[in-house]
């Protein structure tokens, strides 16, 4: 029978009867005669509450106790879905990572996916179950230890079994009804697209758009999976939300397609290091030994031999990286005055395909940002996006005056 994969969000599997909801929704594909997959997520709120726990008990935690236990919110969610189409008299199974198996990398807390396992599902398919109910965002290492994939992981749980299953479409139902052109809970001028294609998408959730996890996305353009994103609320029709397809599949690209933030970024500033030859090398290994993720980067113009490196990571990264630079300075690899944090920053970045043939994008961006009193702390480029760090204060604000210069509005 034809495979079908169906992701819930947290927010749509949030309590009972959302989950009842959603069970509603499964058995209508199981009636159209689908095998289907379901993925779930920890009912919203909870792996919140799993890192507040684990961070309070042990601030620079042993990550591999980390996903025991965050890795527990799906492990509930999937018990409970599946009881409930069991009360509905759908044959169905929970199904934790170690299980199926979904064999990762033992990188803890960001494992990637290698290997799913099919056999033992479609065994069961075989024998009669007609749904898989499996605990999204997590997985076993080859030490046979629970790995979780990163925050937003159960995205990538659902395209890889898409992968892995040969679905023939990975729905990920969530509490919007597709990709807008901005996070609509910032401008209410935000608009739905009909279709994205991948390599948008891959830059918006990369720069903070929650709505999919990056390597979801990356998956789904390598594996070509049929990924659509749409509501758990609404009714549904065979074209709802929104298709993340090749970019051939789009008639019309916008030079700007989207605007993505995020506020979860870090300024870090190193004042006053010494200008010389693997300076650089000296600051930014010991980074990525700790396991920072660096994103934008400036050295500022040397005087006297001492130059000021700049550089933004996530926030709750801002602790390793300064564990990391007092060790770097204390062996005598680095040498600088101060470290400073700037927590209060975020980045907007505006994406579009049409960027790579049309010019003026970057200009019209600092313009806007510039008109709206908005000033521009670090500013990264690529073939397809342009981002800024600003003042946390001024986030809404940037992304509304951006969605407007753009005419976002009129997208679709
Ligand atoms: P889930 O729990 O279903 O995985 P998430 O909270 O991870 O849902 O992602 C959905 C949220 O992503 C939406 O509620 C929305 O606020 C946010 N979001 C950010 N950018 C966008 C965008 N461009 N389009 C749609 N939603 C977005
Ligand atoms: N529950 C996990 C998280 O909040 C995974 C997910 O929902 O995708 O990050
Ligand atoms: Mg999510």
């Amino acid at each position: 029978m034809p495979v079908l994969v169906m992701k819930f969000g947290g927010t749509s599997v949030a309590n009972l009867d959302r989950i009842k909801r959603a069970a509603k929704r499964v058995g209508v594909e199981v009636a159209k005669g689908y095998d289907v997959i379901v993925i779930v997520s920890a009912m919203s709120g909870k792996t919140n509450e799993l890192v507040g726990w684990v961070n309070e008990t042990s601030p620079l935690y042993d990550a591999r106790e980390y996903d025991a236990i965050v890795s527990s919110g799906e492990n509930v969610t999937a018990g409970l879905m599946a009881l409930t189409l069991q009360e509905m008299d759908v044959p169905a199974r929970s199904w934790q990572g170690w299980q199926v198996p979904v064999k990762t990398t033992s990188a803890h807390s960001a494992a990637r996916i290698e290997e799913i396992l099919s056999d033992n599902i479609m065994a069961k398919f075989a024998a009669g179950d007609r749904v898989a109910v499996v605990a999204g965002f997590q997985g076993v290492s080859p030490e046979g230890r629970t790995t979780t994939l990163g925050r937003g992981g159960s995205d990538t749980t659902a395209v890889a079994f898409a992968a892995a299953f040969e679905a023939e479409r990975c729905d990920i139902y969530t509490d919007v009804d597709g990709v807008y052109t901005t996070d609509p809970r910032i401008t209410d001028k935000a608009r739905k697209l009909d279709k994205i294609a991948f390599e948008e998408m891959l830059e918006l959730a990369s720069l903070g758009a929650k709505v999919l996890q990056t390597r979801s996305v990356e998956l789904a353009m390598r594996y070509k999976v049929k990924l659509r994103v749409l509501s758990s609320f609404e009714e549904q029709s065979d074209t709802a939300g929104t298709l993340v397809c090749a970019e051939e599949e789009i008639m019309e690209s916008n030079v700007v397609s989207g605007i993505a933030y995020s506020r979860d970024e870090a300024k870090m500033t190193l004042v006053s290091v010494a200008d010389r030859p693997g300076i650089a090398a000296a600051i930014f290994g010991p980074l990525s030994d700790a396991g920072v993720n660096v994103d934008m980067i400036i050295q500022n113009i040397a005087e006297d031999g001492r130059t000021d490196m700049t550089f933004s990571c996530p926030t709750d990264q801002v602790k390793r990286a300064e564990k990391a630079m007092e060790d770097a300075k204390a062996s005598g690899e680095i040498n600088y005055h101060d470290l400073i944090a700037d927590t209060d920053v975020a980045k907007i970045s505006a994406v579009g395909i049409g960027m790579r043939s049309q010019s003026g994008v970057a200009a019209k961006m600092f313009k806007t940002l510039s008109d709206e009193g908005v000033n521009i702390k670090v500013i990264a480029t690529s073939e397809i996006k342009i981002s800024v760090l600003v003042d946390r204060k001024y986030m809404e604000l940037a992304v509304q005056a951006l969605h407007d210069a753009f005419e976002l509005e009129k997208a679709a």
